[in-house]
């Protein structure tokens, strides 16, 4: 995580691997910035949770237009392995939510649209952001540890490489702030996680999902060294993200991807 963008209204992060790409913004945004009320101060870009519609509204406007983009898209997460594709098909059939455009559950978003931004939501989930420059295909994963086992960012890789012509050696891939190896812990691995998670247990009961995503994208034929990780843990940093465990009920921190319009 190479800068974040300190005298803005609304503080954001960016990538190192990502900020020289031209015509891509990005940006993970923290909890702060926003006009949502506790437990869903201030950024909260998810009313799913019980935030008041008018202030996620606000919220999402903001991020939109710190974002310089035309469209934000989200899709309503379930921690599944489903795939929008988003064309102008799918723009059509998406619900006007305004400030944003409303797809059907799926829990990766991948275009070539300009000036679309691809929204993920987390407390503790990663978002990967995934870009081929080359074919000006973008990817946006939300990946918790049961996207993890279900291999979700390498579905999004093949995905993109088998409908959209990319190859993975040409991909960058950045993984934000979420659940940090410190705070990891599953007392029920053995029934929850694979026997080839079981390496990436750091100490007893806690695993590294930064590092499992890092392998499984590795695996997919990335680069090492096209991948940057965050290596910002949400629940030790719930004083500038939003953490589920951490803190229960709270909010959604933005995630965006775009090409400029
Ligand atoms: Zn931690």
């Amino acid at each position: 995580m190479s800068e974040s963008i300190p005298f803005s209204p609304l503080p954001f992060h960016r990538f190192r691997n990502l900020s020289s790409v031209a015509d891509l913004v990005h940006g993970v945004f923290t909890r702060h910035g926003g006009v949502s009320r506790p437990p869903y101060a201030t950024l909260n870009v998810a009313w799913s949770n019980g935030d008041s519609l008018e202030a996620v509204r606000e919220n999402l406007s903001r991020v939109k237009s710190a974002m310089g983009l035309e469209t934000l898209v989200s899709s309503r997460q379930v921690h599944g392995d489903g795939i929008h594709l988003i064309d102008e098909a799918a723009i059509a059939r998406a619900r006007d939510r305004e400030p944003i455009l409303l797809l059907q559950p799926g829990d990766a978003l991948v275009t070539r649209l300009r000036g679309v931004g691809l929204l993920i939501k987390t407390a503790d989930c990663q978002a990967v952001f995934l870009v081929d420059a080359t074919n000006g295909v973008i990817a946006n994963v939300h990946c918790g540890w049961r996207g993890s086992v279900a291999q979700l960012p390498v579905k999004v890789v093949q995905f993109m490489k088998e409908r959209l012509g990319c190859r993975p050696g040409d991909l960058l891939a950045a993984i934000g702030p979420s659940l940090g190896p410190c705070c990891a812990e599953f007392r029920n691995y053995r029934e929850e996680l694979p026997p080839s998670f079981y390496p990436f247990e750091t100490k007893p009961l806690h695993f590294d999902f930064w590092r499992i995503t890092r392998a499984c994208l590795v695996d997919a034929g990335l680069h090492p060294e096209h991948i940057e990780t965050a290596g910002i843990c949400t629940v030790c940093a719930k004083d500038r993200f939003f953490s589920h465990r951490g803190e229960g009920k709270t909010g959604r921190n933005a995630a965006v991807l775009g090409w400029k319009p």
